[in-house]
């Protein structure tokens, strides 16, 4: 007989099928790489920070009995222990290990659940409630469920005790488990079963790891490629049968966006607007094009820093004359010993100049540099000027220019292979944003060695370099547009 533990069942509750590939370990995982081994290194860290707060608690880990163990269930229903990190249980086919038990008395218990997030999320309490109908299964009586999550009030340097803010949540609890109680034996016959459930589409198919081998799996235009769909524009066209961009009726309620989509998958054609030319001629030269990197990490790097505060590390930035020649490339990497963000905006204010576009992809570098003027007050005069210069290009392509092959999206990952093929990220060691965060903490850790720290210094560089040389690209293919459809 198998168990089900929380992931298997949250999945479950999403979609069935989802919840039976969970229990198979068929999902790919959403975080790969580095930036997956940087959050299991965090994850840790955050636990260690935990048994710091409470120096006489037991770690279940310390007993043998750790793995699915119902010793640990006696250890706690017996009066030995106050206080328990890590304990696991089984129950009915359920599978939970717990963060935190604490005795309030008897067979009374406060359960805690470790967040890694500063805010409160649903899916919180339904984690915290499958842990507490496992341990209501195993004859433990939770009689207050606490979820700790990460304070944004904590900065680095301040005493330990202000990492964590409590979240009440036992009565939210109470009602899910009575909810969960009605679906986990229903919930166990699924999982369990030999036969995968029936897949079927509904809204949670939208951001499914498996959509594309499961309900997108060849079908080619999808309504998912709809841009921004609502989840009621979704439910609508579930309940009418509706898969694909095609089967759409004509009367449904589309944005103006998802017109021109539907429009472009009916005509097997490609978009240019009318105010492309307007909009590519306001760039004024001479064009500078501008990328950041940043790095965000739940333990602070740096004194003074806060929990998950996203800090910018390094920038390309490339100078071109009207034919996308690169007259003069600048790029600067902080030194990862140390919060560099003032060093990284005065050497922008002095490579930026006065005059001149400057072209991002997105609104990152625009909203970085915002923040950066309120925090440094006497740069925030040149930091407002650079801000009005600021020419976003994925907006003019969102608004003026689409390919089916766009398949909905205008990020630069998705524009870039379609419009210039040629071009891509596949030679780089570091080849997407996630992993550069990741590189950057372990560097800043103290986890690489001098030589180790060159070579991903070399690589960092590189990718970001990589990114402003795709705005060139994707520019100059605008500006090609506009002069053959004159
Ligand atoms: S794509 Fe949809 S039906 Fe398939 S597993 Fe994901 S949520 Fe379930």
């Amino acid at each position: 007989m198998g168990y089900i533990n929380k992931t298997v069942f949250i999945n479950y509750l999403s979609c069935p099928t989802l919840g039976w590939m969970a229990k198979r370990s068929m999902l790919p995982r959403l975080n790969k790489g580095l930036n997956n081994k940087l959050l299991a290194l965090e994850l840790k860290n955050i636990h260690k920070i935990l048994w710091q707060l409470f120096p006489n608690a037991i770690n279940a880990k310390t007993f043998k009995t750790y793995n699915l163990s119902l010793d640990i269930k006696d250890l706690v229903l017996s009066s030995a222990i106050e206080t328990i990190f890590e304990a696991a249980f089984v129950a009915d086919g359920c599978y939970a290990k717990v963060d935190m038990l604490q005795r309030l008395e008897g067979n009374a218990w406060h359960l805690f659940e470790v967040k890694l997030g500063n805010k409160y999320k649903t899916k919180y309490v339904n984690d915290i409630s499958f842990n507490t109908m496992v341990l209501a299964k195993s004859g433990v009586n939770v009689c207050k469920a606490t979820i700790l999550h990460l304070s944004n009030d904590y900065r680095l340097g301040m005493d330990i005790l202000q990492f964590f803010k409590k979240l009440d949540c036992t009565e939210k609890v109470e009602l899910k488990v009575q909810e969960f109680l009605t679906i986990v034996g229903k919930a166990f016959e699924d999982i369990e079963s030999e036969n995968m459930p029936k897949p079927y589409l509904k809204k949670s198919c939208k951001n499914c790891p498996v959509f594309d081998n499961c309900m997108g799996k060849d079908i080619k235009n999808h309504i998912f490629d709809l841009p921004r769909l609502s989840i009621s524009a979704i439910d609508k066209l579930v309940a009418l049968g509706v898969d694909t961009i095609e089967k759409v009726p004509g009367d449904f309620k589309l944005t103006a966006m998802q017109k021109i989509v539907k429009n472009c998958v009916l005509a097997n054609t490609t978009y240019i607007s009318e105010n492309l030319k307007t909009e590519v001629e306001n760039i004024k030269q001479p064009f500078y094009y501008l990328d950041f990197e940043s790095v965000t990490t739940i333990m602070p790097l740096y004194s003074g820093i806060a929990p998950h505060t996203q800090l910018l590390t390094q920038f390309s930035l490339d100078k071109t004359d009207s034919l996308g020649n690169i007259l003069n490339h600048c790029e600067y990497i902080a030194d990862q010993t140390r919060d560099c963000r003032r060093e990284i905006v005065e050497k922008l204010i002095e490579y930026l100049g006065e005059n001149g576009s400057i072209i991002t992809y997105a609104n990152a570098e625009r909203i970085f540099i915002s923040s950066l003027a309120f925090f440094f007050p006497d740069l925030s005069e040149q930091l407002n000027k650079v801000i009005g210069r600021i020419t976003d290009l994925e907006l003019i392509v969102r608004k003026n220019y689409y390919s089916i092959n766009f398949h909905g999206r205008s990020s630069i990952k998705k524009v870039l292979p379609v419009l210039i093929p040629e071009m891509s990220y596949t030679d780089l060691e570091i080849c997407d944003g996630g992993d550069a965060a990741a590189a950057f903490a372990f560097m800043a850790m103290g986890f690489y060695d001098d030589k180790k720290i060159k070579e991903t210094k070399m690589n960092l560089l590189q990718y970001c370099a990589r990114d402003t040389l795709a705005m060139i690209r994707i520019h100059q293919f605008l500006i090609n547009v506009v002069s053959q459809n004159v």
